[in-house]
């Protein structure tokens, strides 16, 4: 019997639910394997939020201070 390997959930955003790019699609054992930009885009809120949740977050904060 060939057991295939399953692939991890997309991620998705925290605020809008849409699927995440750029954050790696592996198992949580070859998580270790990769380095740190390899797995989520390198700027605020990367792999948490979509960019444009993530711009309108960024904008919101700005202006309350
Ligand atoms: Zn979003």
């Amino acid at each position: 019997m060939l057991f295939k390997k399953r692939k991890s959930a997309k991620a998705q955003c925290a605020s809008c639910g849409s699927m995440l790019s750029g954050v790696a699609r592996v198992r949580a054992t070859q998580l270790r394997t990769l380095a740190k930009t390899e797995k989520r885009p390198e700027r605020p809120y990367g792999g948490v939020l979509c960019s444009a949740c993530m711009r309108r977050t960024m904008i919101a904060r700005a202006r309350q201070t």
